[in-house]
């Protein structure tokens, strides 16, 4: 399949004409049927654009067979999509409409209203899409293999950008990050090997279509791969949990093979099983006894996936979640074994095609001291340094780099900071610390420099860590946890916690959280302070804004 992903996915269409590509909730839409509605709407959005190529064309569709013919579309007519979300509030649309300087936008007859005071704010033409096109799509038939031509010659293809993505904007401003096709067809090769996607499968979607794990992951490498993609519109446990076990009403949703999420939606599927299956011992058994062999693999990324939440669902469904590593800027760089152990805290290896270093940080642009080194060829990781323990027996730790045909372009218009963010010979530094475990050869994701890692009295300390052991506690529903500064040792461990139980007392509740955390942690990461919430704020990719965190509960600045 490596070999499929090398063009612009939509050239693969000619592969799979028939296969069904994408079923939304009115209909199901073959490969041809997209590609040649796609290939409609691509002379439209050359007419509006006049001919012009490599325009920014900013789109929101809601996540149907609409999505996949506008992305095509603008990508066949030459143009850079930049894909925004329902989810977001409009100002934020306004800024990426700005920010990407767009020169159209096109939308749904839903969100015409919305997108129409975007368009004029941005000084952008907008195009509102025929309510009947996801019709039409359904009748589009191919005849002869000609109806399948369309799109810009591939040398067009093998050298331009195609995609502008927003960061999460965690640490500062979102920023349009420029992926070109060749990136794409490097992160979905890597991921069609690793992940072994084939023909056959069926992947449930219910992830927003804005972030690299929606879109690449979950719906370019189906794509790449002639699979089928069932969409549903948005997450809500009780509907996937109908379709995770083949209960569906229409007879033919019922067979998924796939499913990826973030943390927060296994931690809401689980809740939904303890409110509607737990206390009925046959559902029990069944969802033990068949989720596991329908189901060929269920991934998690996009945010740190805790051990309890691993556990309770290794417990409910008998799968090893495969936890994997990735960010806008590389797509995805570590990954648990398709075969082999999963370990929770763990990320794995590198994936196909990629390289990785942790560095010793501070990292200088000019030059880097390695501690670790270890590349994919093709499937095989290699380890070109191996690194050590330092003298208190830590594992080596420091920044990650990441190197490879997946890495972005540039950042949009921030031509300073593309250059800040990559060392002089190449190596892209991700802003995370990642630790190496020397005797067990695998990679932990640590949490970005700035915010995650807590640097108090000489240690360097994962705030996901310590979330991930207070996850365990019966107590905790959820919880956050930041530094603060602190004038004896730099900065202090303090946790925001959202209970299971309404709290009565809150002397009580810190005495049984710190016993609990000092059971289970190193002293100098035991919580110092705590503050208790009704619930974590996490945005649509179960982030959690640690900055507004600190700002409104400590009044840090
Ligand atoms: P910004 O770059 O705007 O500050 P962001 O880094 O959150 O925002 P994304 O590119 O959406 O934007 O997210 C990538 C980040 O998500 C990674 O750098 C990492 O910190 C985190 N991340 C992704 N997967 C995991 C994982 N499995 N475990 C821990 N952290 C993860
Ligand atoms: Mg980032």
């Amino acid at each position: 399949l490596g070999q499929l992903a090398l063009g612009p996915v939509f050239r693969n269409a000619r592969l799979f004409p028939g296969n069904v590509a994408v079923r939304d909730r009115v209909a199901a839409y073959t490969y041809a049927n997209i590609f040649m509605s796609a290939n409609e709407l691509s002379k439209e959005i050359s007419a509006k654009l006049e001919g012009r190529i490599n325009e920014r064309v900013l789109f929101l569709c809601p996540n149907d067979v609409q999505y996949v013919i506008t992305l095509w579309a603008i990508w066949m007519s030459g143009q850079i999509a930049v894909p925004v979300s329902p989810l977001h509030p409009k100002s934020l649309l306004m800024y990426y409409a700005n920010d990407s300087n767009s020169k159209l936008i096109i939308t749904v007859p839903e969100y015409a209203d919305l997108m129409s005071r975007v368009a004029n704010n941005a000084s952008t033409k907008l195009q509102v899409l025929d309510d009947r096109l996801k019709l039409n799509c359904t009748l589009m038939l191919a005849n002869k293999p000609d109806d399948l031509e369309g799109g810009r010659p591939d040398t067009f293809y093998n050298k331009s950008n195609a995609l502008i993505l927003y960061t999460s904007g965690t640490t500062a401003n979102p920023k349009g990050v420029v992926l070109s096709y060749k990136n794409l067809s490097a992160q979905a090769a890597s991921l069609l090997d690793a992940w072994r996607w084939n023909t056959d499968d069926v992947l449930l979607h219910t992830l927003p279509l804005h972030h690299i794990h929606g879109i690449v992951n979950s719906l370019l490498c189906p794509l790449y791969a002639g699979a089928k993609t069932v969409m549903l519109k948005k997450f809500n446990a009780n509907t996937v949990w109908s379709y995770l076990l083949g209960v569906t009403a229409r007879p033919e949703d019922r067979r998924i093979t796939l499913f990826m999420g973030v943390p927060t939606m296994y931690s809401k599927l689980v809740e939904e099983y303890e409110r509607v299956f737990k206390e009925d011992p046959k559902m029990v058994e069944y969802i033990k006894n068949t989720l596991k062999s329908k189901i060929r693999l269920m991934v998690s990324g996009s945010a740190p996936l805790s051990q309890p939440l691993f556990n309770r669902w290794l417990d409910i469904t008998g799968h090893r979640l495969l936890e994997r590593y990735g960010m806008t800027e590389t797509g995805m760089i570590l990954s648990n074994p398709y075969d082999g152990d999963r370990e929770p805290g763990y990320v794995g290896v590198p994936l196909p095609g990629v390289s990785v270093k942790i560095a010793k940080e501070p990292v200088e642009n000019e030059s880097i001291k390695t501690l670790v080194e270890c590349s994919n060829i093709d499937g095989t990781v290699v380890i070109q340094k191996n690194g050590q323990k330092d003298a208190q027996g830590n594992d080596p730790t420091g920044e990650l780099l990441v190197r490879g045909d997946a890495i972005f372009t540039k950042y949009h218009d921030r031509p300073d900071t593309t250059k800040q963010e990559f060392t002089l010979s190449g190596w892209f530094k991700t802003g995370d610390v990642c630790q190496y475990s020397v005797e067990k050869k695998k990679f932990k994701i640590l949490g970005r420099k700035s915010i995650d890692v807590v640097k108090s009295g000489g240690h360097k300390i994962s705030t996901l860590e310590i979330e991930s052991a207070l996850l365990g506690c019966p107590e905790v529903k959820d919880c956050a946890v930041v530094g603060l500064p602190d004038e004896k040792w730099g900065q202090k461990v303090a946790a925001v916690v959202a209970t299971t139980h309404k709290i009565e007392n809150s002397t009580e509740i810190i005495e049984k959280l710190r016993i609990y955390a000092e059971e289970r942690l190193p002293r100098y990461a035991v919580p110092k302070e705590w503050k208790f919430v009704e619930k974590i704020t996490k945005n649509a990719m179960g982030k959690v804004d640690k900055k507004f965190l600190i700002r409104s509960l400590f009044g840090e600045p």
